[in-house]
């Protein structure tokens, strides 16, 4: 599934094709026809993402929200719109452009309490200037859910997914099975700025890339990675491959109803004794 990043892209790039255009709508396969007749010739004016969710706000106030989920998908181009193949849900044209979104969990139109019910069930965003996160700094500290389906929960942080979740649970040193209350206010403050910077460089590059720089493949002589999810990871998707740092194999387990990887030896899976006794002195 997409990470927050993707969707940040795409909200960024359809802003510059679409945005104070007015747009043709339409749904070729059908099943956005109602949505896209309500619309259809009016302005867009704004689009946004939060989280795992694009909005294409209109002028009179309505918007369309879409949620890719697993397989849906946008492609776009210049000119006149090719005759639509497969299931087009929505097709966008407009300004000399046209996008074409296949197969989401979601599209729909949503008036503005709407939206903002949505919103208010989102968690922070780490890609959003407005994200204030210290509501789920404080839900994860007390929280005795394992840390890699914390993060994961969409409602504590928006827009984190396997990937940036595995990852940056490896470069806090902190094993994906931890309740979130053996960890530090201190520490989940660390992986939201952590989250923060890798996110961004991801919206920039449109690539997950987490690992420093002295452990990039020309640093250690070693071959790049190869996986159709790209970009340059310590733990994800390298069940038994060697962790960069340390060499030993990295873990994958089933968690929270998804896999989760990790090294045993680099992520520690236990209080240590001063954050412990730490712990139980504030409790
Ligand atoms: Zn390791």
């Amino acid at each position: 599934m997409p990470e927050g990043h993707t969707i940040h892209r795409l909200a960024a790039r359809h802003r510059e094709l679409f945005a104070g255009h007015k747009v043709e709508l339409s749904s070729p396969q059908g099943r956005f026809a109602e949505g896209a007749a309500l619309l259809s010739g009016t302005l867009l004016c704004a689009t946004e993402a939060y989280g795992k969710h694009l909005f294409h706000h209109y002028s009179g106030g309505l918007s369309v929200h879409v949620h890719l989920g697993l397989y849906g998908t946008v492609t776009e181009g210049a000119g006149t719109p090719p005759v639509p193949v497969g299931q087009v849900r929505m097709r966008v044209v407009g300004g000399g452009h046209w996008l074409d979104l296949r197969g989401p969990t979601d599209c729909s139109v949503l008036t503005p309490p709407e939206v903002g019910a949505l919103r208010g069930r989102l968690g922070a965003d780490p890609l959003r200037d407005d994200a204030s996160p210290a509501a789920a700094v404080a839900r994860i500290v007390r929280s005795p859910t394992p840390m890699a389906a914390l993060l994961l929960d969409q409602s504590i942080i928006a827009g984190v997914g396997l990937v940036y979740a595995s990852e940056v649970l490896f470069r806090a040193g902190i094993a994906p099975t931890r309740p979130g209350r053996s960890v530090s206010a201190d520490q989940v403050w660390s992986m939201w700025a952590d989250l923060r910077a890798l996110m961004a460089e991801g919206v920039a590059v449109g690539r997950i890339d987490t690992v420093h720089s002295k452990h990039l493949p020309e640093a250690m002589g070693r071959a790049p990675r190869v996986d159709r999810h790209g970009g340059e990871v310590y733990v994800y998707r390298r069940t038994g491959q060697p962790c960069l740092i340390c060499g030993t194999p990295v873990a994958r387990a089933g968690l929270a109803g998804r896999n989760s990887y990790w090294c045993p030896t680099c992520q520690s899976s236990s209080l240590s004794p001063t954050q412990s006794s730490a712990q139980k002195g504030s409790a």
